[in-house]
């Protein structure tokens, strides 16, 4: 009785603490970048509130800043364990990440930072992602780019060129990744490819640069739609997706896009922060503006799209990037009539012509 007793007490203390890693994503900025202001971002997704502490911060033999933290967590996924492993051997002419996992004195991952610290300094952020994942991500960030902009008053940021604005359309999910299913068998992947590709006709038509991340039915990783969008480095971007949930009367549409207070910031470089702040601005800007022109466009061709609203949230590939953008779910695929709607082809196109319209309006602003 008594050996059960404890069994009993030591699964419950256990269940309660066991706080999980569960996605490590890297997202890179292309070497002959030399304007974006981070060069790397690495994050960490865990199921509960990490607990981060810095070690130490020493400066090497050969110039580069060393700089340790450790992370608790008492259980890693299997896929983030190979993630581990790939990082010891991620190396940049100014920086290098090394992730181990550790045993003593506590459970947790080690993250080492090496970096010239002319060329880059760090930072990191602690937030809520959109998955209810407790996130961290280090910033690596371009230290002469930050400099420049210290001296500048308003800090320029990549706005539309004027002449030919460019687009980066995400077609979300894909190939082994169906997304969220209906109940009769309609796949996001199938919807979030025919709009996407419907809307860069549109676009292309209208005299845009439109880009999409896959053009077939293939899976393509997070870090490498992030590292497409980095590598194009578009005036906006946006990406498309169908949403799914258990209680089978929510609809309508959802806007997502990152906003300043998402994040908990832990050591403010403030040039960096002011520059970000005005792109998260312009994502706001545009969030809005194309979700009131889908919302107006399907009312006048006959359908009652239920407004879900525009909403701040940190998503994997939002975060991946820092030019304006945005992450819009068109509608509910639990929904039995929504999901009967956005499987045609017809609303389909009326959906991308909506959402074209938004992006007419944002750019002339
Ligand atoms: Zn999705």
């Amino acid at each position: 009785m008594k050996r059960l007793l404890f069994l009993i007490i030591f699964c419950i203390t256990n269940l309660h603490a066991i706080n999980k890693l569960e996605k490590i994503y890297l997202h890179k900025t292309p070497l002959e970048h030399e304007a974006h202001l981070e060069l790397a971002k690495l994050v960490f997704c865990f199921s509960d509130e990490p607990n981060i502490k810095q070690i130490s911060s020493l400066v090497e033999k050969d110039g580069f800043r060393h700089e340790s933290y450790m992370i608790s967590t008492d259980e890693i996924d299997n896929a983030c364990r190979g993630r581990l492993k790939s990082l010891e051997h991620e190396v940049h002419p100014y920086y290098r990440l090394v992730c181990s996992e550790q045993q003593a004195p506590q459970a947790g991952i080690k993250i080492d930072l090496y970096y010239d610290p002319k060329q880059v300094t760090c930072s990191f952020d602690e937030f809520d992602a959109i998955t209810n994942h407790k996130g961290v991500v280090f910033r690596l960030i371009n230290k002469n780019l930050i400099d420049q902009l210290s001296l500048q008053e308003r800090p320029p940021i990549h706005v539309a060129s004027l002449a030919r604005p460019s687009i980066v359309i995400d077609c979300a999910h894909g190939g082994r990744d169906p997304g969220a299913i209906s109940s009769n068998g309609v796949f996001e992947k199938d919807i979030t490819l025919q709009v996407g590709l419907t809307l860069a006709q549109l676009l292309k038509t209208e005299n845009y640069d439109a880009y999409v991340t896959r053009d077939n039915d293939f899976s393509i990783a997070l870090d490498n739609r992030t590292s497409f969008i980095n590598q194009i480095r578009p005036d906006l971007y946006l990406s498309i997706h169908a949403n799914s949930s258990k209680k089978k009367d929510v609809h309508g549409l959802q806007t997502f896009c990152l906003d300043d207070h998402l994040f908990r910031h832990n050591n403010i470089i403030d040039p960096f922060q002011r520059a970000i702040k005005r792109v998260y601005d312009r994502s706001n800007q545009f969030a809005h503006v194309v979700h009131q022109h889908i919302l107006s466009h399907m009312y006048k061709e006959g359908h009652q799209l239920f407004d879900g609203k525009v909403r701040h949230a940190v998503a994997q590939l939002l975060l991946g990037t820092n030019i304006p953008g945005v992450l819009i779910e068109l509608g509910f695929l639990s929904h039995p009539e929504e999901s009967l709607c956005l499987a045609s082809s017809q609303y389909q196109k009326k959906i991308a012509q909506g959402i074209c319209n938004g992006i007419r309006a944002y750019f002339a602003l």
